[in-house]
This record gives C-alpha cells, sequence and structure tokens, in this order.
C-alpha cells in the first residue's frame, strides 16, 4: 500500500489521516523536511492559510513542498489545501505564501460572503457513483484556471475541484463525510505516479 502523508502544521489533520486509511492508504503525519522525504503523496489539509503559510516558513518546509511538487509527488488540498497549491491568491494576506502547483486564481473565503458553510452535492468528472457531499466551510472558489489546469466539478457557476497533474483540490472538505472517493481517487494518482 502506498505511503501517503498528511500536512500536519495545522487544520483537519486526523480526518484525512481516517479517509486515506479508508481508502486503503498507509497514512502518516508530515511535519518535518525528513517526514516529507519518507511519502509518496500528501495531503492538504483544510484549516486556515495564512497560519499554514507561516508554519511551513517556520518548520523549513515551504522550499521542500514545493520542490516535491515540482518533481511530480501527487498532491491533494481540500479547501485551505486548496489555496496552498495555488498558483495566486485573491484576498489573502499581504506575506500570505503558497505552495503553488495548480495554474490557477484562488479566492479565500468566497463562499463565505454568502455562507459561512453549508453542505451541497457536487458531481466530479472521473468520480462514478453519484454525486459526492461537499461540506463547505469558509471555502475558496477557483476564480479562474490557466491552460494546464483541469476543472473538475463546478457549484453554483464557481469551479470548485481543479487538477493539473498529479495535484488535485477541492474547495470542500471530503474527509468530513463517510465518503471516501476523493481519497481513494487520491490514492489511485499515487498508485500510478
Ligand atoms: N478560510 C480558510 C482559509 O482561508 C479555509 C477554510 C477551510 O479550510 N475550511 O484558509
Amino acid at each position: 500500500t502506498p505511503v501517503v502523508g498528511v500536512l500536519a502544521l495545522q487544520g483537519d489533520v486526523r480526518e484525512h489521516l481516517a479517509a486515506l486509511t479508508a481508502a486503503g492508504a498507509t497514512a502518516r503525519q508530515v511535519r518535518r523536511p525528513e517526514e516529507l522525504a519518507e511519502v509518496a503523496g500528501l495531503v492538504i489539509p483544510g484549516g486556515e492559510s495564512t497560519t499554514m503559510s507561516k508554519l511551513a516558513i517556520v518548520f523549513g518546509l515551504l522550499e521542500p513542498l514545493r520542490e516535491r511538487v515540482r518533481a511530480g509527488m501527487p498532491v491533494y488540498g481540500t479547501c485551505a489545501g486548496m489555496i496552498m497549491l495555488a498558483d495566486k491568491i485573491l484576498d489573502g494576506r499581504d506575506d500570505q505564501e503558497t505552495i503553488g502547483g495548480i495554474d490557477m486564481i484562488v479566492r479565500r473565503n468566497a463562499f463565505g460572503r454568502q455562507n459561512e458553510s453549508f453542505e451541497a452535492e457536487v458531481d466530479i468528472d472521473g468520480i462514478d457513483g453519484g454525486p459526492v457531499e461537499g461540506v463547505f466551510i469558509r471555502a475558496p472558489w477557483v476564480e479562474s484556471v490557466g491552460g494546464g489546469a483541469e476543472v473538475l466539478a463546478t457549484f453554483d457557476g464557481h469551479t470548485v475541484a481543479v487538477r493539473q497533474g498529479n495535484v488535485l483540490a477541492t474547495s470542500f472538505h471530503p474527509e468530513l463525510t463517510g465518503d471516501h472517493r476523493v481519497h481513494q481517487l487520491f490514492v489511485e494518482m499515487v498508485l500510478r505516479a
């Protein structure tokens, strides 16, 4: 089984560890560069992207993360994790850094201005068996994508799931539902990488 890490600086780490385990991976927390070096793929959880960005710098992980993503390691980011994987963000803090990896512009707290949190059914390209229950919590949306990025799902006219090569991102939190299909898709990406 593939060894898949969860970036454990901040956010809903435990829920992702459980979802990855249910999806057939060996799941591990990643907090140090040496731990990052040992995983074949990585999940970046939901939480608070400004804090995650700061802690990634403090823990000496930002550059190693950028290097692994550039080298093709599969990564999946949910919510704040999606923000971390955006090449560019809107409504971020001035000093907020991202890892990047997807040629997209992501707007922080975009849905939050309308609705702090809500659930909605989301149809995702490449996931069979009907829509997934999307849990949106102060969620970002994708304002625009560049040529290399593929839109996998929209909700209410806004892009909420994107993939570019081995990098996957969703505005919502599949780890908070009992439905592990998105994590299974990601584990397959890790197996194929
Ligand atoms: N609003 C948060 C941020 O900007 C993301 C919220 C979440 O991950 N649930 O980082």
